[in-house]
């Protein structure tokens, strides 16, 4: 029985059904992938910047692999079109070399390459040098969530089915939901922004907290500007990776996404406001450590949020040609990241088993990338 009918839920129902397993996935929401997984930048990533032996790290290389495999087997639109990380500064450059050779730790295919040879690929970028990585990819998620829903055929999948209440009768996990009681042997909890509260639910006492980060997008209207995706250097220090250029699919570019403590955990507006995630999050004492740690960040995050000047500066850091007027306000999105009482953000995948359940308690980027992996992982523990 899987709670949370994210990529991360349908593919763990996906990997039990296909051992023989019968399945049920209960999902609050109307339709399949409603949170995290229809809100992201739908980038299959290489694997490059995760730290070598971290589940994130041989999740995302592998899962960069089968989730290219599992679209092509299955007719999701995806393409193998590589990125480009650009150092835009000289001091930037001790971090893209060490990105570098975190790549080749991690088996990533990644090579260093000059200005000149950057403007090759992206012929609007400004950089000193850049880091070329072959096998980023761009992906639709949702698409993947439909094909995985259609490979679940026969199986007891519900939407509009919240889980409201867990038990543990004998050899059995009952979850309460509106409809009625579901029944199951083991409990697979992949509730995503909600998955600490079910964890609680279920009877356990999660060290990590989720702590809800908006992130916002634009959407260029020169899309001339980008071929393919370009990303900053990221800042080891914090948890995101900076705000970046995406080709989508379509053929539309997407910028972003920033990062903002989210008012409610399912917020995806600034006047998205919950009292109780507010008081929940303004409880935890982490919370006030990390805004301590990082006040500076999360005030030019705020400003950068409220502003898309401040928005189109940064992205003219890496293709100068873009301005304010460029850009078109698209969806948000609200990443899930588990944080612990010290303040510190976790960093890998976390997965916690107990008697008769496997809750995923920190799936944030690149889990999208490394569903299939992560879903194999907890089928073992099953
Ligand atoms: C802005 C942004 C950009 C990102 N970009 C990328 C990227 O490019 N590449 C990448 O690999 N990853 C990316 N990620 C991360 C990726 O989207 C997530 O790691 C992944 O979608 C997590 O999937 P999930 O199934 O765990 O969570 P979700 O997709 O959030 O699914 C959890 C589900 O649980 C359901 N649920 C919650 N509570 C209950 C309940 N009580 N009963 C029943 N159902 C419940 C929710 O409705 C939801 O549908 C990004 C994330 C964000 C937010």
């Amino acid at each position: 029985m899987v709670i949370g009918g994210g990529i991360v839920g349908l593919a763990v129902a996906a990997e039990l059904a296909s051992r023989g397993d019968r399945v049920t996935v209960l999902e609050k929401e109307r339709h399949w992938g409603a949170h995290q997984t229809g809100h992201n930048s739908n980038v299959v990533h290489a694997g490059l910047y995760y730290k070598p032996g971290s589940l994130k790290a041989r999740m995302s290389v592998a899962g960069n692999a089968s989730m290219v495999a599992f679209a092509r087997e299955h007719g999701v639109p995806v393409e193998v079109c590589g990125k480009l990380v650009v150092a835009t500064s000289s001091d930037e450059l001790p971090r893209l070399h060490a990105l570098a050779s975190r790549a080749e730790a991690n088996g990533v295919p990644a090579k260093l390459i000059t200005a000149e040879e950057a403007l090759e690929y992206e012929p609007e970028v400004a950089c000193v040098a850049a880091l070329r990585v072959e096998s980023t990819g761009i992906i639709d998620y949702s698409a993947v969530c439909a094909a995985l829903v259609r490979s679940l055929d026969g199986h007891d999948l519900r939407l509009r089915s919240p889980a409201l209440a867990i038990r543990t009768v004998g050899s059995h996990v009952e979850v309460a939901t509106p409809q009625g009681v579901v029944r199951g042997d083991v409990l697979v909890n992949c509730a995503g922004l909600q998955s600490d509260r079910i964890a609680r639910l279920a009877g356990l006492t999660p060290s990590a907290r989720i702590v809800p980060f908006r992130g916002e997008y634009y959407e260029l209207r020169r899309t001339e500007l980008v071929r393919g995706l370009i990303y900053p250097v990221p800042d080891p220090t914090l948890p995101f990776l900076g705000v970046h250029l995406t080709r989508m699919l379509d053929g539309s570019v997407h910028c972003g996404p920033n990062a903002v403590l989210a008012l409610r955990r399912e917020g995806y507006r600034w006047r998205d406001f919950s009292l109780g995630d507010v008081v929940d999050v303004a409880r935890f004492p982490g919370t006030w450590r990390l805004a301590r740690k990082f006040a500076r960040t999360g005030v030019e995050e705020v400003l950068r949020s409220l502003s898309r000047r401040r928005f189109a500066a940064s992205l003219a850091r890496l293709v100068p040609a873009v301005q304010e007027s460029d850009l078109v306000r698209a969806e948000s999105g609200v990443r899930a990241q588990a944080m612990l009482p010290d303040g510190s953000l976790v960093d890998d995948f976390l997965i916690e088993s107990a008697p008769r359940q496997v809750h995923v308690l920190n799936a944030p980027s690149p889990a999208a990338t490394s569903a299939l992996e992560i879903a194999r992982h907890i089928a073992s523990l099953t």
